[in-house]
């Protein structure tokens, strides 16, 4: 079960590769949603350097930690060892909806909701995820496969009161019915908010939290800072979905919790906020979804 390899991150600040640390946080937040296994693409040989060495360059820029998030078994199974190397994790696991149909074609989807349910029973497991539905890379073939698979990880969230984290692409009506349909788990998590103003108005009625990523940052966005600036700020959470999406103007680069800054700065200044007071906020709807890092 622990035989994957202790955490790898990708993650090398003095690497001209990433971008250059940010001014550090007034007030420490937790990035709520990176991959630190996924080797960021064309970093070559100085990508890799250890887990402790990430999260203190994260630390250094104010991210005090972050959750840790798997996509299919094998990065399942190392939140679960990377939760356990580090107190500055916690971690979600889940079958990623892009991974469902594949799984499901060889047989193999029951085991694997078996397993991501048997992993979920690890104390600084606080979620489930990322699962929902993506109908942007998976076609209408695999949408019976994602919709089951996404119905079964509300179940387990459920059953073991741990957060949902939603992926949610192209697909935002559906991910609403599901939710309503099943009755969705206490605290429900989109993790890289892709809606528009009318999606953070139902996460408002709902009580559903809004993870914004650096996208929120990209010129072409103004449907992101829409939805921003109606969400409720006690639903506001802050994520990197690292080594993607990096935050303008550093677009390009690989991203890594430290880069998280820039993209939090971004949301204050169209909010109109205070960092700090904006870090406080989010820092607490943090803790409310995932309980204490400590
Ligand atoms: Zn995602
Ligand atoms: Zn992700």
């Amino acid at each position: 079960m622990h035989s994957h390899q202790i955490p790898r991150p990708y993650q090398r600040e003095e690497s001209p590769h990433f971008p250059p640390a940010p001014e550090p946080l007034p007030v420490p937040v937790y990035d709520n949603h990176t991959h630190f296994d996924m080797p960021s693409s064309g970093s070559g040989v100085d990508a890799v350097v250890a887990l402790k060495d990430a999260l203190d360059a994260a630390e250094a820029a104010g991210v005090a930690g972050a959750v840790q998030v798997g996509c299919d078994l094998p990065s399942s199974r190392f939140a679960v060892a990377a939760v356990d190397a580090d107190p500055r994790l916690l971690g979600a696991v889940a079958i990623h909806p892009n991974d469902a149909p594949e799984l499901a074609a060889a047989g193999l989807l029951e085991a694997a909701l078996e397993e991501i349910d048997a992993l979920a029973a690890h104390p600084r497991i606080r979620a489930i995820g990322e699962t929902g539905l993506d109908y942007f890379r998976t076609g209408a073939e695999g949408v019976a496969d994602q919709h089951y698979s996404f119905r079964r990880h509300i179940e387990i969230a459920k059953s073991r009161s741990l957060a949902l984290q939603i992926h949610d692409r192209d697909a935002h009506a559906d991910v609403v019915a599901t939710l309503h349909a099943e009755g969705a788990p206490e605290r429900v998590v989109f993790h890289c908010f892709s809606g528009d103003a009318e999606l953070a108005k139902i996460c408002n009625e709902n009580g559903w939290y809004m993870s914004f990523a650096g996208t929120v940052t990209f010129k072409n966005a103004q449907n992101l800072r829409d939805a921003l600036a109606v969400a409720d700020p006690a639903l506001l959470l802050v994520e990197t979905d690292a080594p993607y999406l990096t935050p303008h103007p550093h677009r390009g680069r690989p991203n890594a919790s430290y880069v998280m800054p820039y993209t939090l700065r971004s949301m204050a200044s169209l909010l109109g906020r205070d960092v700090a007071d904006l870090a406080v906020q989010i820092n607490a709807n943090t803790h409310a979804v995932y309980g204490s890092w400590g």
